[in-house]
């Protein structure tokens, strides 16, 4: 069985204890791989290949640095196959949205900071005729890159991109339970013949290798995407060591409906936004609100789609929805679907576990499941499900609309279907999220500013926000007389 190393100081190395955990594939329940069980001593050589490539890699030409990650750029598009094929093996999603979307979308990453660096400047500051200042901005250090598991690849070079374009140095890891990609990138890495150390990938649990990343005392800033606890907990160990701290977190994000909406595009946009990668995108829109008039036409119609998407093995051309991620994560989802009924609701398709049968049948499959007679303050309504889970719930006025949208702890995503200009307008001004898209989704320009607000997170990733978060802002005053 094959067994994944970690990356470090350059070099694809056992874990120091030689002990692994069992990696399953999620569309057969079966192991098919190791993973290196990492701790705190594994972490410790990692930080200190990170600290030596520190001194040259902070000082490397940012063309340099903009050329390794071209090369890592295009190497990825050119094992698109492959590591789209081993991303919908670890991780259950569809070979064909892996294709389409993670692996491109990864290697988009590293393309967009190996150029975006080349354009990122300081601002100075004039004092009339008596000073100027300037401003340096210098890479922090070692940065610490923790991803999830539900965008394997395409997070984690979301922060590893930018870090490395920045000139910082990584100590990453990737979660424990979809690790391939991250493994396969070491070895991309290495074709690419990127300088020892300068990126470094430990792989294991979160509560033993991530701990000991957070709470290392020479790694000073942390790029964390993630569940909420996770990031709560992580913010504890590190705003006393006042670490410099980007949190990605949960979301519960509204979908909100209105009669005049293009119909035909909101209902096609509104099953991706739903049901994408099992509804394992932070960005998914789970809780539908329907403007009363379109309420029924839309329920019918939506119901109707739902039911013919096919689920089951990810391989497969025709496949719409594929496995969840993990027994544990299976057994959350079918949780808060029971949950759902206790709280009254009434579940118009889906709600069960899917057997495919065959070579698949110890596989984590869930129907697509819509729920409506919920009322919106109910814990299904107000905590993160991550799966193939939505609400719908009518609305009458655009001010209900809002306070619905707005009633929970989150604030990462939203939508908003309209076809009245000002409305659009109104709407994305009051919705407490970080993201509005308008007659939209997904739809991701990587300039611009992603995030969220509340308990979604702290701090932007996107175009120059994460240049700027792996660099130190110095001002120098010069007095010219
Ligand atoms: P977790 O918070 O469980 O894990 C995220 C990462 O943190 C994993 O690598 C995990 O390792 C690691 N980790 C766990 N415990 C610790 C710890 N004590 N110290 C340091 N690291 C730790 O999230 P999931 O992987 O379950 O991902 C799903 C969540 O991610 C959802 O809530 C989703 O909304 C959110 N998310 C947010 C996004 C955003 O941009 N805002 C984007 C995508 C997802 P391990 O896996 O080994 O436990």
């Amino acid at each position: 069985m094959q067994k994944l190393k970690n990356y470090i100081n350059g070099q694809l190395a056992e874990p120091i204890a030689k002990s692994y955990i069992d990696n399953y594939s999620p569309a057969n329940g079966k192991v098919y791989s190791l993973i290196p069980d990492s701790d705190e001593k594994d972490v410790e050589l990692a930080y200190a290949a990170a600290a030596a490539a520190f001194k040259s890699w902070s000082v490397t030409p940012k063309e340099t640095r903009s050329y390794y990650l071209l090369k890592i750029a295009d190497l990825i598009e050119q094992k698109l196959d492959v590591l789209a094929a081993a991303e919908s093996k670890d991780n259950g999603k569809p070979f064909k949205l892996a294709k389409r979307v993670d692996i491109p979308r990864a290697a988009a990453n590293f393309r967009f900071y190996g150029t975006g660096i080349l354009h990122f400047s300081a601002q100075s500051h004039a004092m009339e005729n008596s000073a100027i200042n300037y401003t340096l901005k210098q890479p922090v250090g070692v940065a610490a890159c923790i991803s999830p598991w539900n965008l394997p690849l395409y997070l984690f070079s979301w922060k590893i991109a930018p870090a490395l374009a920045a000139g910082c140095t990584v100590v990453a890891k990737p979660s424990e339970v979809t690790p391939m990609t991250a493994f396969l990138l070491s070895e991309i890495c290495i074709e690419a013949g990127l300088p020892p150390g300068v990126l470094n990938i430990v792989h294991g649990l979160g509560p033993k290798v991530g701990n000991a990343m957070v709470s290392h005392p020479n790694i000073p800033l942390i790029s964390f995407t993630g569940g909420t606890a996770t990031g709560k907990h992580i913010a504890s160990i590190a705003a006393p060591m006042f670490k410099k701290l980007s949190l990605e977190l949960g979301g519960k994000n509204p979908n909100i409906i209105f009669a005049d909406c293009n119909y035909e595009d909101m209902l096609s946009t509104t099953l991706n936004s739903s049901f994408s990668n099992q509804g394992q995108i932070c960005l998914c829109g789970s809780r539908i609100f329907v403007e009363r008039p379109l309420y029924e036409r839309f329920r019918n119609d939506f119901v109707a789609q739902t039911k013919r998407m096919k689920v089951g093995d990810p391989s497969k051309e025709d496949t719409r929805i594929g496995a969840i991620v993990s027994k544990g994560h299976f057994d959350k989802i079918l949780s808060y679907i029971d949950l759902a009924k206790q709280e009254g609701g009434n579940v118009l398709c889906g709600g069960k576990s899917f057997n495919p049968g065959g070579e698949l049948s110890e596989g984590y499959y869930i129907e697509p499941t819509i729920i409506e007679g919920l009322d919106f303050k109910c814990r299904t309504n107000q905590e993160e499900i991550f799966g193939p889970v939505v609400t719908i719930t009518p609305f009458d006025t655009e001010e209900e609309a809002l306070m619905m949208a707005n009633s929970t702890t989150y604030g990462l995503a939203s939508m908003v279907w309209t076809e009245n200009l000002t409305r659009a307008h109104r709407m994305a001004n009051a919705i407490h999220a970080g993201i509005v898209w308008i007659n939209c989704w997904l739809l991701r320009d990587l300039r611009t500013p992603f995030g969220g607000v509340k308990a979604s997170g702290v701090g932007r990733e996107g175009g120059f926000e994460a240049l700027d978060f792996f660099t130190e802002p110095k001002n120098v005053c010069v007095k010219l007389n």
